[in-house]
């Protein structure tokens, strides 16, 4: 994960614990973050991994040498520390978190002043510091210092309750079954429920670095525990949160797992019958639902690339107020323009009051779709050479060719094919009206893109 030139990735640096990521190595990427910082004050927090708190340390020691001050906020989902920058206007934040990754690892997340992640230019002067060895580090007298930043977290919980009708929502005295594996998802989203009226019970709630509940990521196959408590506590909603609880995959009464694009789906729809005109911003890898929502409910539609901190700097330029990803990330600008699982939570109970319908009756009124999925193999020096080949076959159809490249067909189906940025491979996801369709879609132009693939190999 480290390579010679290279420190992060799609998001921040990632690597295993004291195999990539060592304390020595934290070292000099905290000075290196902190030469580019130029002495500024930043809040360094961590999510639950074994790992957390050395690496903390160290970056920490890296920072005080070239001068930072720090604001110690301890252990805290990565929401909630990206909302403390603004609160307390620092020069910004270093997160210690491998959100979703498995437990072995652990990576670092550098934020701007505003909240978000930086920008890929901002990384780029980060590693030329790093690996030129550009660090300026202070003299004795100039060190930076460190002190504790208590109640961050009591500060995010407060602040989502001003975006919801609070009162609304604790008038249903809704049960709810939290699913925070044993990490950070913990440590507010429980107490921001109780505060709303909400009877709360929590599956993994104990923090362990191990995950002993379940992995990181809250894809369906991890989350038959949190589908079955639902169910057998009769709850109306259950939540799931990933590893440092920016992702939230929700559970309807029933105890049906919903994937993000629908949650998404939902909030849009609510949030631009009270906002008409809206931007709403999500990658190329999201459903068509997104699409024909902002088209019903008069909303503007903006596609990104793929990854959050393309859709977090997007909303940024654009002043949008609301963005979404298919993975479960919900972005809510009014709050903070990142991926905020309590504040999803939230936003999700606010509509069920509202409306007073139950989670499955909502998302049944959404749009329907069938998804498939393929992938096909190819090397990494052909994978530029064959998009530029398959949008010039593609071309007279209606594509978009923002992060590889998508084909919407006039029966609401699509398909988007695109190269994976971590692995020799394409990945292909359809959608369509019908599942045979989709899954038409996908044989169909695996073909292609194989075809093309063999040509210029
Ligand atoms: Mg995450």
């Amino acid at each position: 994960m480290l390579s010679q030139k290279r420190l992060f990735g799609t998001n921040g640096i990632r690597g295993v614990a004291n195999k990539e990521l060592t304390p020595m190595t934290a070292i000099k990427i905290g000075s290196a973050i902190g030469t580019f910082f130029k002495h500024g004050k930043l809040i360094v927090g961590f999510d639950a991994r074994t790992s957390g708190p050395m690496l903390a340390k160290a970056v920490v020691s890296g920072l005080n040498a070239t001068g930072c001050d720090v604001l110690l906020a301890g252990m805290a989902p990565t929401p909630t520390l990206q909302y403390a920058v603004k609160k307390h206007k620092t020069a910004g934040a270093v997160i210690i978190t491998a959100s979703h990754n498995p437990p072995e690892y652990n990576g670092i997340k550098v934020i701007w002043k505003d909240g978000i992640e930086i920008s890929r230019e901002q990384e780029i002067e980060i590693e030329e510091i790093y690996f030129d060895e550009k660090m300026r580090y202070a003299e004795w007298n100039k060190l930076g210092t460190t002190r504790d930043l208590p109640g961050v977290i009591d500060d995010y919980v407060e602040t989502i309750k001003t975006h919801v009708n609070t009162a609304r929502i604790a008038e249903k005295n809704y049960h709810v079954v939290v699913d925070a594996a044993n990490s950070v998802g913990s440590l507010a989203a429980p107490f921001l429920l109780r505060d709303l009226g909400c009877r709360v019970t929590t599956i993994n709630a104990n923090i362990d670095g191990t995950f002993p509940g379940r992995l990181p990521e809250p894809r369906p196959e991890n989350l038959q525990q949190l589908a079955s408590t639902v169910k057998a506590v009769g709850a109306d909603l259950g939540v799931a949160f990933d590893g440092d609880a920016d992702r939230s995959v929700f559970v309807d009464e029933k105890g049906e797992i919903h994937w993000g694009d629908k949650t998404f789906g939902l909030v849009e729809k609510y949030f631009l019958i009270e906002n008409k005109g809206e931007k709403i911003v999500t990658p190329v890898s999201s459903s068509s639902l997104v699409k024909d929502i902002a088209d019903a409910y008069s909303g503007e539609l903006v596609w990104t690339k793929v990854g959050s901190v393309t859709v977090s700097q997007t909303m940024k330029r654009l002043k949008a107020k609301l963005g979404g990803e298919e993975n479960g990330g919900i972005f809510y600008g009014p709050h903070n323009a990142v991926r905020d699982g309590a504040m999803a939570t939230a936003l999700i109970l606010d509509i069920m009051a509202r409306t007073n319908e139950k989670l499955s009756e909502l998302l049944a009124e959404l749009p329907i779709y069938f998804m498939a999925k393929g992938k096909i193999e190819c090397p990494e020096e052909l994978k530029e050479k064959a998009l530029q080949n398959l949008i010039i076959q593609f071309k007279n159809l209606n594509i978009n060719t923002i992060d590889g490249v998508k084909i919407w067909f006039d029966d609401k189906s699509a398909i988007l094919v695109r190269p994976s940025g971590t692995e020799p491979i394409y990945r292909l996801y359809a959608e369509a009206k019908t599942q045979e369709r989709a899954s038409k879609l996908i044989s169909q132009y695996s073909l292609k893109l194989k075809k093309t693939i063999s040509r210029l190999g």
